[in-house]
Formats: structure tokens, C-alpha cells, sequence
């Protein structure tokens, strides 16, 4: 298999499948968060450096079918321009003649940006006729996607067989594979896992998976609360998904089994309603009274979670402890993501990914302090879960 490290790009037209899905402002469609584009800087320009030229394609939004303005990457061209610092050309449809004549003028060091791939319903149906179409832009195909890496659409997987010789992943994809193979892989220990988030049920399988791999397992969010529930305790209207009793004290027994720590949050806030305006107390977390639901983890929670955190060599986080998108009920997040950069700042491998606790470190800005954030939410949370990414296997197999 080829790296993009070593393989020969003078002269090459390199196809890019990049995650552009941006955020833009609504009015002026102007990118507000550039964090996808400069992600994929890196291969880009080593690529262009190598004396090749790239044509970029992506995504953007969901539209129905055919063109929307507001989903149009024209929008994206002067920002990837700009920091790219080099013109780029933009192909106001992704196939057709139009666009294949400018690939095909392309030359070593230009750039070219195709339109919204799926302004065809073929990309996400993954139409083989579609990808073929595609692949005729390069000579060579580079996934740098992970964020659709999950998806099996014309322009991350399928088009992978028409390059049998010439595929590889760009750097943002085997970063991506080889942070978090550190973590499911580690020798180095303790690991810990913080599971956060809304739901027991959308997190089993992950759950079980780390059981195998990890020292300590602490358990946050909305979720406590049926673990708490499991055990006995008293959550007066908490989030808590009764069908899966059974499964969080299966979870319970078999962490016991496989010698993982498992730390469940011994105090919590407590809210009258679910409204940053709420009445609020803290309480022991087994002992809410009826009326009122557990929005945070307390500060004895945070405490406990300190001193795992700041012991751990390895750290996965993955869902935030509370509802940390209001302001009364960050606390326990934040704790959190502080103990994180703490344990990074000694020498701990942390990562960040899948959902909501990527969310939360950006918004306490503390990302950059941190090993590594995962930039595919969906693919990350599908690769945790141990299940095979279909954007990955192409390349691979
Ligand atoms: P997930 O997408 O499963 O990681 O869940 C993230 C969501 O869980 C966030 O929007 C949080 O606000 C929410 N959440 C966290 N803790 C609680 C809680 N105690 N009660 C209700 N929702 C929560």
C-alpha cells in the first residue's frame, strides 16, 4: 500500500476527497470555522510541494438534489485561497465537460475545487457509474475524509476502485487511525475511558469494547443515571433509560470481571427543570427527590475524576459529564477538560473524539492543550465501536 509520504507525485494529478463541510454565515456565506479546511493543509501542500497538481473535492451540507445556492463550495473558494496562499480554481460542477477540461489544463502546483459532490444523489447512494466519472479528475486518489470515512459514497469508498495501484489515505486520515489505534492498542498504563453523554443505549457497544482494553472506566453524563438507577439509588426525574437496567449492571459485572475501575459519579446538580434558570442544589447522586433531574456531576465527582485522570497515561474522552451547553451545568465538563490538559501537561496521551466532549473542549478553549482532536464525530464513534469504516477498507484492501 502506498503512504503519501513516499509515493511519486511529480507530475501527478492528485484527486483529494477532503472534508470541506464547513460552517457559513448564513447572510454572507462566509466561512465561520476554518478548522476542516486547515486540517487538510497538510497533504495539499505536500502534494503541490512534490510537484503535483490537486483537484479538491468534498461535500457540503445536505442538500435535497441538484443545485442550492447555500450549499454551494464556491462560497469556500477565497478562504481555501487564502490560506492555502495560492489561487484556486473552482469547477462550478464536480463532473461534465466544463470540469474535466479544467483538471485536465491543470498544471504542477495548481489547484482546482470541484462543486458540491453531492449536488448528485449518486454520491451518497454510492453509484459506481458516478465514482468512475469522478476518478477521471486524477491519476491518483487520496482520502483525507475521516469525517465521512463511515460512509460508503461514491467519492470516499467506491471511487477507491477505479485507483487499484494509486490509492492512499492523506495525513488527516492516518493521523486520525494512528491516534486512536494508540489508545485502543495501548502499553502504556493506565488507560482511562471517560464515557460521557446522553444515552446508555447509544453507547453500549463502545463500552463493552473498552472493557477490554482499559484500567478505568468513568461514566458520565445522562447516563450515570441509569447505572445509578441499576444499583439502587434514588434519581427522581434524571435522564434514565429503563430497558437498559440490565445492561448497565451487565456492564458493572463484567468490568468487575475484567479488573476495570469503574467510577460512576457520587454527587450531582440537581435542576427543577431542564433550564440554565433552574432552581438548582447539589446532591449525592443516589438520593434525588422526585421533581428534580441530575444536569451536572458535583464537586466530589470531579475530585475522584482528578485523581484517575491525573494517574492515567492513556486518556480517551468521549461525551461530555453534563449539560454543558448551559452555562450553570459546565462545571463538571469543564473539571473535566481541565484534568485532561493537567494529565497531557505530565506527559499523558490524550484524545478527544466522537461527538459532544469535542464540542465541549472548544468551547472552553482548550483544545490545543490536549494530544489530539478528533475531527470525525460519526467515524470515530463507529471506529471505537470496532465496526470496519468502508472509506478506510477501500484504501487498505
Ligand atoms: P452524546 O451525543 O450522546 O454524547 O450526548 C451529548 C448530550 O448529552 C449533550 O447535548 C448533553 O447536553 C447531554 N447530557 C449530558 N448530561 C446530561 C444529563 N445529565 N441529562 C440530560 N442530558 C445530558
Amino acid at each position: 500500500m502506498y503512504k503519501i509520504d513516499t509515493y511519486d507525485f511529480n507530475g501527478k494529478k492528485a484527486l483529494i476527497r477532503v472534508d470541506f463541510n464547513v460552517p457559513l454565515d448564513k447572510e454572507t456565506f462566509k466561512v465561520t470555522d476554518d478548522t476542516r479546511i486547515r486540517a487538510a493543509l497538510p497533504t495539499i501542500n505536500h502534494i503541490l510541494e512534490k510537484g503535483g497538481s490537486v483537484v479538491l473535492m468534498s461535500h457540503l451540507g445536505r442538500p435535497k438534489e441538484g443545485f442550492e445556492e447555500k450549499y454551494s463550495l464556491k462560497h469556500i473558494v477565497a478562504k481555501v485561497s487564502e490560506l492555502l496562499g495560492r489561487e484556486v480554481k473552482f469547477a462550478s460542477d464536480c463532473i461534465g465537460s466544463e470540469a474535466f477540461e479544467m483538471s485536465k489544463n491543470l498544471k504542477p502546483g495548481e489547484v482546482l475545487l470541484l462543486e458540491n459532490l453531492r449536488f448528485y444523489k449518486q454520491e451518497t447512494t454510492g453509484t459506481e457509474s458516478f465514482a468512475q466519472e469522478l476518478s477521471k479528475h486524477g491519476d491518483v486518489y487520496v482520502n483525507d475524509a475521516f469525517g465521512t470515512a463511515h460512509r460508503a459514497h461514491a467519492s470516499t469508498t467506491i471511487i477507491a476502485g477505479c485507483f487499484p495501484n494509486d490509492k492512499m489515505f492523506g495525513y488527516l486520515l492516518e493521523k486520525e487511525i494512528e491516534n486512536v489505534n494508540r489508545v485502543l492498542n495501548a502499553t502504556d498504563k493506565p488507560v482511562t475511558a471517560i464515557v460521557g453523554g446522553a444515552k446508555v443505549s447509544s453507547k453500549i457497544t463502545i463500552i463493552e469494547r473498552l472493557l477490554t482494553r482499559v484500567d478505568n472506566l468513568i461514566v458520565g453524563g445522562g447516563m450515570a443515571y441509569t447505572f445509578v438507577k441499576a444499583q439502587g439509588g434514588k434519581v427522581g426525574n434524571s435522564l434514565v433509560e429503563d430497558d437498559f437496567l440490565g445492561t448497565a449492571w451487565e456492564i458493572l459485572k463484567k468490568a468487575e470481571k475484567n479488573n476495570v475501575r469503574v467510577v460512576i459519579p457520587v454527587d450531582t446538580i440537581i435542576a427543577d427543570k431542564f433550564d440554565n434558570e433552574a432552581n438548582r442544589k447539589t446532591v449525592n447522586i443516589n438520593e434525588i427527590p422526585d421533581g428534580w433531574m441530575g444536569l451536572d456531576t458535583g464537586e466530589k465527582t470531579s475530585e475522584i475524576c482528578r485523581e484517575v485522570l491525573l494517574s492515567s497515561k492513556v486518556i480517551l474522552w468521549n461525551g461530555p459529564m453534563g449539560v454543558f451547553e448551559m452555562e450553570n451545568f459546565q462545571q463538571g465538563t469543564l473539571d473535566v477538560a481541565n484534568a485532561i490538559v493537567e494529565a497531557t501537561e505530565k506527559g499523558a496521551f490524550s484524545l478527544i473524539g466522537g461527538g459532544d466532549s469535542v464540542a465541549a473542549i472548544n468551547k472552553f478553549k482548550l483544545a490545543d492543550k490536549v494530544s489530539y482532536v478528533s475531527t470525525g464525530g460519526g467515524a470515530m464513534l463507529e471506529y471505537l465501536e470496532g465496526i470496519e469504516l468502508p472509506g478506510i477498507a477501500a484504501i487498505l484492501n
